[in-house]
């Protein structure tokens, strides 16, 4: 028995996923909602069109061929819109379109499928200490595909890294803990209401497991990661909130300050709304600001 996964990438020559060479599988399905997401794409855990605009050449074959009479042509500039709430993710259109304009985000794949894929590039995970890294989305939130997919790995001696906000249930987390060699876990707001407001979940999962894997995980290397939102995450009180839960981890020492940047277009092409379009990059001493606090309780700081 092999499970199904539902994924919406597979990024191969990755360098920012953890050591060397690496293949992405990126996940579709997350239960959070981060008002900064990078990868909106990635949150829904079904099938989704993204509609670009700029390749749209306005032949309307699309909702000719629509089954769920989802895509409107109304507005005098001529480009279609698709009614989100009928769509049912069947990539008809994405097929019909002949500029590509319109395309389908979700894919089923089964391990047996995936570990073909992975395995086209062993060379490259051999010659550059690589590996296989999973992210979304949320790889946690499709446990039996991910534990059977890395295991799987494991026993084709590929590096496993897991990018995770760290958000599911205790028992779930420790039985995927064992597969994976690396980890980038999310740090992102230490406040209860905050963290609920910003991200809608609570907090408490996401630090209990960082403890689990602090305590249990010894020769796992961990890399926190933590958004650098300005106003929301980059505020005083949130990096003395996060340095104080920080410092109580025994054996976790690295972390990497990711800076926030805009990703509109990506909402607009699921016509998806954007929280962030007031907001932009933290300057340059935002970054120092938190990278020495991080230092000073003796971490290890990438930025
Ligand atoms: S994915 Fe299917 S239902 Fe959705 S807009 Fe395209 S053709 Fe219509
Ligand atoms: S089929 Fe493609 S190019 Fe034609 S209107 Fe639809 S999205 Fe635009």
């Amino acid at each position: 028995m092999t499970y199904n996964g539902l994924i919406f990438d597979i990024k191969r020559f990755a360098v920012h996923d953890g050591p060397g060479i690496r293949t992405t599988v990126f996940m579709k399905g997350c239960p959070l909602r981060c008002w900064w997401c990078h990868n909106p794409e990635g949150i829904l855990p079904k099938n989704e069109i993204m509609f670009l605009e700029y390749k749209c050449m306005r032949c309307r074959t699309c909702a000719g061929v629509c089954p769920a009479g989802a895509i409107f042509f109304e507005n005098e500039r001529g480009f279609p819109r698709i009614e989100r709430s009928l769509c049912i993710g069947c990539g008809i259109c994405a097929d019909a379109c002949p500029t590509n304009a319109m395309r389908l985000v979700g894919r089923v794949i089964n391990v047996d499928e995936l570990i073909k894929e992975l395995e086209r590039d062993v060379l490259f995970y051999d010659k550059s200490g690589g590996g296989v890294t999973f992210s979304g989305g949320e790889p946690l939130s499709q446990p039996h595909f991910l534990k059977e997919a890395l295991k799987k790995c494991k026993e084709h001696g590929f590096h496993t890294a897991l990018d995770t906000s760290g958000f599911a249930p205790r028992d779930v987390f420790e039985e995927i803990m064992e597969y994976v060699d690396y980890f980038l876990f999310d740090l992102k707001l230490a406040g209860e209401e905050e963290h609920k407001k910003y991200t809608g979940v609570s907090n408490g999962p996401i630090k209990e497991n960082l403890r689990v894997l602090d305590e249990k995980g010894r020769g796992k290397d961990v890399l926190l990661r933590l958004p650098v939102v300005p106003g929301i995450t980059d505020t005083d009180e949130n990096v003395k909130g996060l340095v104080e839960f920080a410092s109580s981890l025994k054996d976790i020492r690295q972390i990497e300050l990711l800076p926030f940047h805009d990703v509109s277009e990506k909402y607009a092409r699921l016509s998806r709304e954007y929280k962030m379009l007031d907001y932009s990059a933290p300057p340059p001493a935002t970054m120092k600001r938190i990278k020495e606090a991080f230092e000073k309780i003796g971490f290890s700081v990438k930025a």
